[in-house]
């Protein structure tokens, strides 16, 4: 087969107890500019076990077509069984882009896919571009602890793959009215390939909002100087409706959980409002954030890199700021 052969945009759904992951009506939309590009259509593959609904959703949020295995193995995210039946989708079509969220579930399978498939893969991509030249996609992502961005090409293999980063490309705006082909592929022996059993689901309680979701995000950096002055964050968080996170440097001196991280390594935003208080800008963290529509920076430091990517910027203490800002807010 010549790499011509090769045709169409495919983006792996991610369902969770039926609810599909809004990094895939990210993907879609996205899969949906490069389609345009290859002159092709986009695809969403869904594997899971009564899924019928999704078909629909799928078409609203942009899909061209719908793939769906429905089989009671794909129930619950397993490593095998889920590999096996998308490996024997794209081996049916054939595509020439397959997309993945970089999601616990997206990064155990895209490699192993991946090499089934023979083809290589670019992990945790914040950019995805198609070559007018030559047509081929243009993958890049963060390299040497994010001080360089690397694109990468995979000029003699289809698929070329990705994962992508929740939160960095945007969904369409849904059409309600929206229809699409739903082929249902049934993919044979998948519970022969479940060689693990699921014996308890543990779900954890979030006591604060998810920062991806938040449309307010209130972030605290080491100029906070101690875990107790998040009050201060969490305060002017609630007047406004928000949440907070922070920078790595809270993260690694234990003062906030992990996924309360904006950057690189942390979690990817893009909030109608993100302030920074007490965070320099590392080129790490702005990675993480900079696409926020509006960002206010408070820092003492006039010369912090922050303020280059600030839409408003307050030179200051934070322990003299955040108290009047909350303050005004509540009074508004
Ligand atoms: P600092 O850089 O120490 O900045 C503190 C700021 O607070 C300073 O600008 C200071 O002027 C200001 N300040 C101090 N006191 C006050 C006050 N009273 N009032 C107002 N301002 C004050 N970082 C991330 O955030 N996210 C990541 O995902 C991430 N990933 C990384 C991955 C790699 C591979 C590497 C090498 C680094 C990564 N980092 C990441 C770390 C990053 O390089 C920075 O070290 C980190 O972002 C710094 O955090 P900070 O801005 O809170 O602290």
């Amino acid at each position: 087969m010549s790499l011509q052969d090769y045709k169409g945009v495919f983006v792996f759904v991610q369902q969770v107890d039926n609810v599909i992951t809004p990094v895939s009506f990210e993907l879609i939309g996205k899969g949906k500019e490069l389609a345009n590009d290859l002159d092709t259509e986009v695809t969403a593959v869904v594997l899971g076990s009564k899924i019928d609904a999704m078909g629909k959703e799928l078409a609203r949020h942009g899909a061209d077509r719908v793939i769906m295995v429905d089989d009671p193995a794909l129930e619950v995210y397993t490593t095998e069984p889920y590999v096996h039946a998308f490996t024997e989708i794209i081996n049916k079509y054939k595509p020439e882009v397959v997309l993945f969220g970089a999601t616990a579930i997206g990064r155990d399978m895209a490699p192993r896919v991946s090499a089934r498939v023979h083809t290589g893969l670019t992990a945790d991509c914040t950019k995805l571009e198609i070559n007018p030249e030559d047509k081929g996609l243009m993958m890049t992502r963060p390299a040497f602890g994010g001080n360089i961005m690397a694109t990468i090409l995979c000029p003699d293999h289809r698929p070329q793959m990705s994962t992508v980063r929740p939160g960095v490309m945007q969904k369409l705006p849904t059409n309600d009215a929206a229809e699409c082909e739903v082929i249902k592929e049934e993919v044979a022996g998948l519970s022969d390939h479940m060689n693990v059993e699921v014996m308890e689901i543990v779900k954890t309680v979030a006591e604060k909002m998810d920062i991806q979701d938040a449309k307010i995000l209130v972030s605290g950096g080491r100029g906070m100087a101690s875990p107790e002055n998040f009050k201060l964050l969490e305060d002017l968080a609630d007047a406004l409706g928000g949440t907070i996170s922070s920078s790595r440097a809270c993260v690694d001196a234990g003062w906030v959980e992990k996924d309360r991280q904006v950057g690189q390594t942390g979690k990817t935003v893009r909030p109608n409002l993100y302030i920074a208080c007490g965070i320099s800008g590392a080129i790490q963290h702005l990675a993480g954030m900079e696409e926020s529509d509006v960002i206010i920076a408070i820092n003492k430091d006039e010369t912090a890199p922050i303020f280059n990517v600030a839409d408003f910027g307050v030179v200051g203490d934070v322990f003299k700021i955040l108290p009047l800002f909350t303050e005004a807010v509540k009074k508004e």
